[in-house]
């Protein structure tokens, strides 16, 4: 999935659908092949990267062709009910090749894995391996007792695991950006979420592999690093415990506590020509402290993530996010004082959540319009079983009027798009170059440091330089500019 989405095109129904990714083809003479199919988030993509890691050890090679594979993996997603949908009618789609090919195994693995464990098996007769998020050391055993003819699941949830050890297996890269896992798991209990149920506790990565996976990536020709994880701003690590509940708890018996903004630091000082980005960040999380780190390195874009999911107090109560309007209002307003109006800003909304009136939904409308988002990721509400949502409160709004908000949403956010790439026109930017530009190979494809693509005529610049542009034109999606200077000093 792109981190910038064409707001300008995107529909209700396309908000709510889901894309995947695949393995690339590999051929390092290993004997048997493996193709992976990624649903969801970034951290789903990344951890597919693990995946291929692991069984690469194991004797496999990646291939992009399911025909050719003889482990099928789908890596899930069950943050709406669409996405489960989505691989279910995947797997029917698998069932004829798995007829002509009985020694196929395939394999669920991810957040559905999780949420329905050894059900899954029972519900879709052609899976023969289930397997959490955390269990993926585990993998070539169980796909070895599948080889045997028998089903196999480990859905074990972790309180360490963050698999700090493997290098992962870039999949689908450009050679230029790459996305470092530094945390997994999450200990917000919003009730509309099912994470904290397949992903487990909060668990923070040791920050010298951390930079060792930068220095690696930069060394190989990388100029990027996005640190994912599902709330980066709650990142906690010490020598003795990675466990945030439990380093919370002891944290005066340990010898070193790294946070967020302590880590961001680390990673800007790899290089001055390794770009910084990180993703997500929670509202209630987010310190002046990051921002100022934020301000003193220019490698570190600015960009934030923070998403709001409603504007009005009352839903957000609801949906247990622990902030109310006027606290994401005011981290809004610390991000303008440190680090500007040139600073992005994009969110999640959920429309139509249990109870939510019309003037409650006007309140999201009323909010997007005070922080003016550069782009925004939006959804209608799907209950999700077992979450806190689906105990306590009646999923009450019907789907149409869901949809009719979910529309305004994206209507607003296109204008603010819009309005907001306006106000780049003339200015002078720097970008960095990921490749040539999907519409035209006249043209490259660049980002600047507020995550907006920029379209430029392809001249001299390639792939992985630097370069001063200046912005002359712009749709709601996307900023066009001309070359003014190829690969300036940073320094
Ligand atoms: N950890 C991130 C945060 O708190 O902002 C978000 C992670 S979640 C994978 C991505 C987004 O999916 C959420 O921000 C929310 O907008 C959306 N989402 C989660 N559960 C949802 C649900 N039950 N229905 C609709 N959208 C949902
Ligand atoms: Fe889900 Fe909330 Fe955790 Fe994000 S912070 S993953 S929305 S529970």
């Amino acid at each position: 999935m792109d981190l910038i989405k064409d707001i300008d095109i995107i529909s209700a129904e396309e908000a709510q659908a889901c894309d995947y990714k695949t393995t690339p083809d590999e051929n390092t003479g290993k004997t048997k092949k493996l193709y992976i199919e990624s649903y969801g988030c970034q951290m789903n993509f990344s951890d597919s990267e693990i995946v291929a890691s692991i069984m690469k050890e194991n004797g496999y090679d990646t291939t992009s062709d399911f025909e050719k594979a003889d482990v099928i993996f789908l890596n899930t997603c069950s943050i709406r009910e669409k996405a489960e949908q989505t691989v279910r009618k995947r797997l029917s789609q698998f069932n004829q090749i798995k007829k002509e090919n009985p020694d196929l195994t395939i394999g669920v693995l991810g957040c559905m894995a999780e949420r329905l464990k050894e059900n899954l098996l029972s519900e879709e007769k052609i899976v023969d391996v289930v397997v959490g998020p955390d269990a993926y050391r585990d993998l070539p055993n169980l796909v070895a007792v599948a080889e045997e003819g028998q089903k196999a699941v480990n859905t074990f949830l972790s309180r360490e695991e963050t698999y700090a050890d493997i290098a992962p297996v870039r999949l689908n890269s450009n050679g230029v950006t790459a996305f470092i896992s530094i945390m997994r798991g999450c200990d917000n209990m919003c009730s509309f979420c099912v994470v904290p149920f397949t992903r487990g506790r909060e668990r923070s990565r040791d920050p010298h592999s951390i930079v060792a996976e930068a220095k690696d990536l930069f060394e190989k020709g990388y100029r990027e690093v996005t640190l994912l994880g599902q709330n980066v701003d709650s990142y906690k690590w010490s020598p003795e415990e990675n466990n945030k509940a439990r380093l919370n708890k002891k944290e005066e018996e340990v010898s070193q506590v790294v946070s967020f903004a302590h880590l961001l630091e680390m990673v800007a000082q790899v290089s001055p020509y390794l770009r910084v980005r990180f993703s997500t960040s929670h509202p209630k999380d987010i310190t002046d402290e990051v921002l100022h780190t934020m301000k003193k390195y220019d490698n570190i874009c600015k960009y934030i993530h923070l998403p709001v999911q409603s504007g009005n107090s009352r839903v957000l109560e609801l949906m247990n996010r622990t902030y109310d309007r006027e606290w994401y209002l005011d981290r809004v307003r610390a991000i303008r004082e440190i680090l500007g109006e040139e600073c992005g800003i994009s969110s999640d909304m959920i429309a139509g959540f249990c109870t939510e009136t019309e003037e409650e939904h006007q309140d999201t409308l009323s909010l997007m319009d005070i922080v003016q988002y550069d782009f925004s990721y939006m959804f209608y509400y799907s209950e999700r079983p077992g979450t806190l949502a689906a105990k306590k409160f009646e999923d009450d709004i019907p789907l149409e009027i869901k949809k009719r908000r979910l529309a305004e949403i994206i209507e607003k956010q296109s204008l603010l798009s819009h309005e907001r790439n306006k106000l780049d026109l003339g200015k002078e930017q720097l970008i960095l170059i990921e490749g040539t530009a999907k519409k035209s190979d006249q043209q490259l494809k660049g980002r600047n440091s507020a995550n907006k693509v920029v379209i430029i005529p392809a001249g001299k610049a390639k792939k992985g330089d630097y370069v001063n542009v200046k912005i002359t034109d712009c749709s709601p999606a996307t900023l066009f500019g001309e070359i003014l200077e190829i690969n300036p000093a940073l320094a």
